[in-house]
């Protein structure tokens, strides 16, 4: 590993680092780092994005900068793209992703330059309420700043167009070829996972391992059905079947995706067009319902189901999420006198959470290679998007960055 100090780290279009921080000693960088990068921006009144090239970013206190290895296709964004989620722009998405540290902000010193990461899309400020008793999942802080302001801590972004205007950031914004990221949302990637497959950790991963293990909890024998199979929902399949429950039942209206399923660890498959979804799951359950179902997709009409489907003591954990007008209606006395229990569940934890996933990875207990089923280049965005909309992605895309010199 190369390691200089700040020595020729300069950025296009943005005034030179002043000479203190310059040769400060805590601001630390591989060498030979480009002016510029590729970046997808998505610009106002456009789904599409386009790539452009704008100045690399610098780290502050306590952030790394990290060279993208890949970054993950996920709805979310096209939510976003498409103005069904409110989001600032103009503005670089992109919430899942890997890649190596290439450099150290002041504040940093437990990191290493060239460590291979992988950054969790909730980014926790470790100093909130929520923070300080370990609710990194509903961090206050990152939702006030990044997810409504498109900024880091402190309220400013970090990138910029090159005309000067700001570029509002989605997470750490992973859709360019470098990326800044507050170092309490990375965890290390172990050695023998493909760093590029591993950024579905960051969402699909750690959404799927916050569903399964904190809002179900103990899953160990007992049955689940998971409604929508998407990457979200195929890891929480994953999760399921790694973490040892009896039986796993599949919902989806897309045959592929079912099929993928199957392959990676649901034990039945059920093609949910036309049919009375709950009625079925009762059937393939001997009558009790399952004692966990997880809606990934975010409709009424899904978790509807979901919240129908459970037995006696049963629990129901949403994870998809919809229009902020979308509810559901939930039969009372049933709910009542069953002892049912509903619980909605948002990324994981990140601090805690995402080092546990990818340890999960590297024990085999999550087969990256099988969820990612497509890949991109930075210049097929929009490509990647259009099949993602269009359903034809059977399991997880991720856009994946050429290998650069450093
Ligand atoms: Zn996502
Ligand atoms: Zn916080």
């Amino acid at each position: 590993m190369i390691v200089t100090i700040c020595s020729d780290y300069e950025y296009n279009g943005v005034p030179p680092v002043n000479d203190e921080v310059h040769d400060s000693p805590q601001l630390r960088t591989i060498a030979d780092l480009p002016v510029q990068m590729k970046a997808a921006i998505l610009r106002e009144g456009s789904p599409e994005y386009s790539v452009e090239l704008i100045a690399v970013p610098q780290p502050r206190s306590g952030e790394a900068l990290i060279r993208v290895a890949a970054c993950g296709v996920c709805h979310s964004d096209l939510h976003v793209a498409r103005g069904q989620i409110a989001f600032p722009r103009p503005a670089v998405l992109g919430h899942e992703l890997s890649g190596t540290i290439v450099a150290l902000g002041p504040n940093t010193e437990e990191l290493e330059l060239g460590t291979r990461v992988v950054a969790g899309f909730i980014m926790p400020c470790t100093k909130c309420e929520n923070c300080l008793r370990g609710r990194d999942d509903i961090c206050s802080e990152f939702f006030a700043q990044n997810r409504v302001n498109g900024a880091l801590f402190d309220g400013e972004s970090r990138i910029a167009l090159n005309d000067g205007t700001r570029l509002n950031m989605y997470s750490a914004a992973g859709f360019a070829e470098y990326a800044v990221a507050p170092i309490s949302a990375l965890a290390a990637v172990a050695d023998g996972l493909d760093l590029a497959q591993a950024a579905v950790l960051g969402c699909a991963g750690m959404t799927g391992y916050g569903a399964v293990s904190r809002a179900a909890g103990d899953v160990q024998g007992r049955t689940a059905a998971v409604i929508a199979v998407g990457g979200v929902g195929l890891s929480i399949v994953q999760m399921l079947a790694a973490m040892g429950a009896s039986q796993v039942i599949a919902v989806d209206i897309d045959d592929n995706k079912l099929a993928l399923a199957r392959e990676i660890g649901a034990t039945d498959a059920v093609n949910g067009m036309g049919i009375d979804v709950p009625a079925r799951i009762r059937e393939l359950t001997g009558g009790r319902g399952v004692d966990f179902a997880f809606e990934a997709l975010g409709s009424a009409q899904t978790l509807g189901q979901a919240v129908r489907s459970v037995g006696e003591g049963g629990r129901t954990v949403a994870v998809g999420l919809a229009g902020s007008e979308a509810e559901v209606s939930v039969p009372i006395t049933t709910f009542v006198r069953r002892g049912h229990s509903m619980v909605g569940s948002f990324g994981a934890r990140t601090r805690v959470d995402l080092p546990a996933v990818v340890s999960l990875a590297a024990a085999g207990g999550f087969a990256l290679d099988t969820l990612v089923t497509d890949t991109f280049g930075l210049d097929e965005i929009n490509d990647a998007y259009r099949a993602l909309g269009a359903g034809e992605i059977r399991g997880r895309a991720i856009v994946v960055f050429e290998e650069q010199s450093s």
